[in-house]
């Protein structure tokens, strides 16, 4: 049976991550192998609600390295291959047909989008956009002046919409919440976006949750929870994902918060076993030591970057990234997000020009905990400060809502150690 120091089981960003900076960053020498359950090299997926999905880039530009890169690197990478089991006494992984042995396994199997039951006459109707092949199936219909119905108002569903008016489609998106994107951003931000996206021309149905899909003719309704019913020619369904933990569970590792619970090194319950990327829940130094679990690109990456040093030693400590994202609307909205909790108020700073936005989250005590930037790299820059800073100070609300005072300088005293 072969045998690899490092096996990682995943084709996103994070097992992208793991090999490149094994190889180029480290200089490591460990024979490395990649399993990737799609029929590509691991790639990134932002692009595929954005520029990827409107045909403005091509799907290489998602490419974490080019094919060649894995040869080259001397990178063993099977395509189009699932790892069905792990046999942790034995220490290997089982795919069709045969096994290989491994020192250290990486777990970075991400998610899979959650579905709603429609009838099966309109199969071919609902869309996910999870892969390449889910984006192209959708491009093909993308500016053909459809009615699209978007079910779910966080950031798929919004930047699918941005993106349908921009190639001039019609566009309902229902959700549930009161506004868009309220459980990423908070009320406040979320509710600039949704003025966005209607000012575009997007059809907004807040308070409006879709449980199922109807078909009237060969087309897809939407069944609103409010009574009304929307009948449409194409359905994107973005309610959110599920991690895939189904390796982890089958080899017994210990789960938490809807993935598998690692250290803050990203160890699971297994020394030998590695999780990492939207899977991956960690106990965070800047959550206090609590489990947190994040699907956002550049935290996956990070993981991956971060366990790799961890494997090749020496030992980097815990992992201490602030979560951040970033969400692009059409060609006129870039979003930013840093953050170490959510909830609380949201306090808008007052004063920017209208297509910008800064939004300050703050908890009961009036700590910083999370901060919504559009074209404010100034206030985006201090909140990382603030966030990353131990203790983390209590903000002076009244400056804070002023975009005139810098965000270091709405600081108004200390407060007691996070945790971290
Ligand atoms: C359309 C879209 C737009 C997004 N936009 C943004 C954005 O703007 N900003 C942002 O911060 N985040 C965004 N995200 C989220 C981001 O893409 C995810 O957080 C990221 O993909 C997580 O990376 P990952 O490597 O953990 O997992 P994934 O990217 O999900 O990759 C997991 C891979 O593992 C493979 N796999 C699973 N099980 C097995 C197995 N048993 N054997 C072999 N392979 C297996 C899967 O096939 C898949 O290829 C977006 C996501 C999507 C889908």
């Amino acid at each position: 049976m072969k045998r690899f120091d490092v096996i990682v089981v995943g084709g996103g960003v994070a097992a992208g991550a793991v090999a490149g900076t094994l190889r180029e960053e480290l200089g490591s020498d460990r024979s490395i192998a990649v399993i990737c359950g799609e029929p590509h090299v691991p790639y990134t997926r932002p692009g595929l609600t954005k520029q990827i999905l409107r045909g403005e880039r091509p799907e290489t530009r998602a490419l974490a390295h080019p094919p060649e890169w894995y040869p080259r690197h001397d990178v063993t990478v099977l395509t189009g291959e699932t790892v069905v089991d792990v046999d942790r006494l034995g220490r290997t992984v089982r795919l069709a047909g045969r096994s290989l042995a491994y020192d250290t396994l990486v777990l970075a199997t991400g998610a899979e989008p959650r579905r709603i039951p429609g009838p099966p006459q309109i199969d071919d109707r609902m869309h996910v956009i999870r892969s390449f092949e889910d984006a192209a199936e959708v491009r093909e219909h993308l500016g053909t002046g459809i009615r699209w119905g978007v079910v779910g108002g966080g950031f798929i569903g919004a930047e699918f919409a941005a993106s349908a008016r921009m190639r001039g489609d019609d566009v309902v998106l229902a959700f549930p919440e009161e506004t868009t994107m309220e459980r990423a951003l908070g009320p406040v931000a979320g509710s600039w976006v949704a003025r966005r996206l209607a000012a575009r021309g997007v059809d907004i149905r807040s308070g409006a949750g879709v449980t199922e899909l109807a078909a009237d003719g060969g087309r897809p309704v939407l069944l609103l929870d409010d009574g009304s019913r929307e009948v449409v020619d194409r359905v994107i369904v973005g309610i959110g994902v599920t991690p895939q933990t189904g390796l982890a569970a089958q080899c017994r590792l210990d789960l938490a918060e809807g993935g598998v619970a690692t250290d803050a090194s990203f160890r699971t319950s297994d020394p030998h076993i590695f999780a990492i990327g939207d899977i991956a829940a960690w106990a965070s130094p800047l959550h206090g030591g609590r489990r947190v679990r994040v699907e956002h690109v550049d935290t996956a990456r990070a993981h991956g970057e971060h366990v790799a040093r961890v494997i090749e030693g020496p030992d980097p400590g815990p992992f201490r990234e602030l979560p951040y994202f970033f969400s692009g609307l059409g060609d006129w909205a870039f979003i930013e997000h840093v953050s170490v909790g959510s909830g609380g108020e949201g306090v808008r700073r007052e004063g920017l020009d209208d297509d910008a936005l800064s939004v300050a989250q703050i908890d009961d005590s009036g700590a910083l905990v999370a901060m919504t930037a559009v074209g404010a790299p100034d206030d985006l820059d201090a909140a990382r400060r603030i966030l990353t800073g131990d203790p983390r100070p209590v903000m002076n609300r009244d400056r804070l809502a002023t975009s005139s005072v810098p965000l270091d300088e709405a600081v108004s005293q200390h407060t007691t150690p996070t945790g971290g």
